[in-house]
């Protein structure tokens, strides 16, 4: 039997272990196999020394190191460069830093009225359900906190969150975020959602989740049977490169869609991942092929260490300036940067106005032609 199973190149064991097909399709087996050790790693890809000294430094201390075996299977294992792995595998350069980089960049800290719960816009809080993830992103903004080993959120924490929900009726929207609370068990998860569901003002719910690129495998059936009763839930999801759009993913968000989860995706601009124009274009095209709405492109922020990873805002205006006209309404997302402080998102993109002279606007088109627009008298 065993001689008919498939070789997984990218189970982090020496030398390659078989593995089913089963196992490979299972979550958990997935979470149970993650790389976690500089040992792992190294056994999975040829290392550079930078990219050695950063696993030994994200293993013994901060921000852990974590890769599924199938985000690995994405992966190159001879190419430094290789825009997956820059964003999983950590390197000595996260140890920089620069001016302008921050611990808590969007300040949630200080926008937390109850433990657990961040609060920086007058209808919206964000839940922080988990702080575990499948995959660790070099350039999270919650690099101060994920991984810490806290796992799900405690109960009296979450009676503290809800009756705050339920004092501030004016809270229509709450991100269900983490960590990501997709690695929480199933009837966990579903039982802490139906907890949300059931404060009478929150209309809906959304789902901060990378499976659908690090752990595609978690998006079965008895997921989305035990959260449809829960609608609406929106998934908001974080794919940076086409090379993240495999099979599996195709999978999962064809069950999500299906199953009625409106999904959305947010990008993060990062340096050697996705700054040209034509990566993230054949990325957005992709994805609304998958029925998945482009919706942000974020700037990346200022996280502690991650300078390296950030790009100049020239950077994405000029991005979005060539994509504007070139894709399509539906593939195009609004550039945004969440400004540092947590003091909220602002949406920034070429400039169209070139001037205003009493009710006449000279706007610039696409191509670059400037066409006047008179208000009505
Ligand atoms: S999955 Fe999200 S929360 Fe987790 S490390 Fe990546 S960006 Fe951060």
């Amino acid at each position: 039997m065993a001689a008919s199973l498939p070789i997984l190149r990218d189970v982090p064991a020496v030398p390659a272990v078989r593995v089913s097909a089963r196992d490979r399709r299972d979550w958990r087996w997935q979470l149970r196999n993650a790389i976690t050790s500089v040992e792992a790693l190294e056994a999975a890809l040829t290392l550079t020394p930078a990219e050695r000294e950063g696993a030994r430094r994200a293993v013994a201390e901060g921000f852990p190191l974590s890769i599924t075996p199938h985000y690995l299977s994405r992966i190159d294992r001879d190419d430094p460069a290789c825009p997956v792995r820059r964003q999983c595998v950590p390197t000595a350069d996260e140890a920089l830093e620069i001016p302008g980089d921050l611990r808590d960049p969007l300040g949630e800290e200080a926008h937390e009225p109850v433990p657990g719960l961040v609060q920086r816009y007058p209808d919206r809080a964000l839940l922080i359900a988990t702080d575990r993830c499948g995959v660790y992103c070099r350039f999270c903004t919650r690099s101060r906190m994920v991984g810490d080993g806290g796992g799900a959120i405690r109960e009296e924490k979450l009676l503290g969150a809800l009756g705050y929900l339920r004092a501030h009726p004016e809270v229509r929207d709450v991100i269900v975020s983490g960590g990501d609370p997709l690695v929480m068990a199933t009837d966990k998860l579903a039982a802490l959602l139906a907890k949300v569901r059931a404060v009478p003002s929150v209309e809906t719910i959304r789902l901060a989740t990378r499976c659908p690129v690090t752990l595609p495998q978690r998006i079965d059936r008895a997921l989305v049977k035990a959260l449809r009763p829960l609608h609406p839930i929106w998934v908001m999801t974080h794919f940076n490169h086409p090379r993240e759009l495999s099979k599996q993913s195709d999978r999962a968000l064809a069950t999500l869609i299906d199953a009625g989860f409106p999904v959305m995706n947010q990008s993060v601009l990062l340096r050697g991942v996705n700054d040209d124009a034509d990566v993230l274009e054949a990325l957005f095209r992709g994805l609304v092929r998958r029925r998945v709405r482009p919706y942000y492109l974020l700037q990346a922020d200022p996280v502690r260490g991650t300078g390296h990873l950030r790009t100049k805002l020239d950077v994405g205006l000029e991005i979005m300036a060539r994509l504007q006209g070139r894709l399509t309404g539906i593939a195009l997302p609004k550039l945004i940067v969440d400004t540092p402080g947590g003091k909220g998102k602002v949406p920034i993109g070429p400039e169209g106005i070139v001037r205003r002279e009493g009710g006449a606007t000279t706007l610039r088109t696409f191509r670059g032609e400037e066409v006047v627009y008179l208000d009505p008298r």
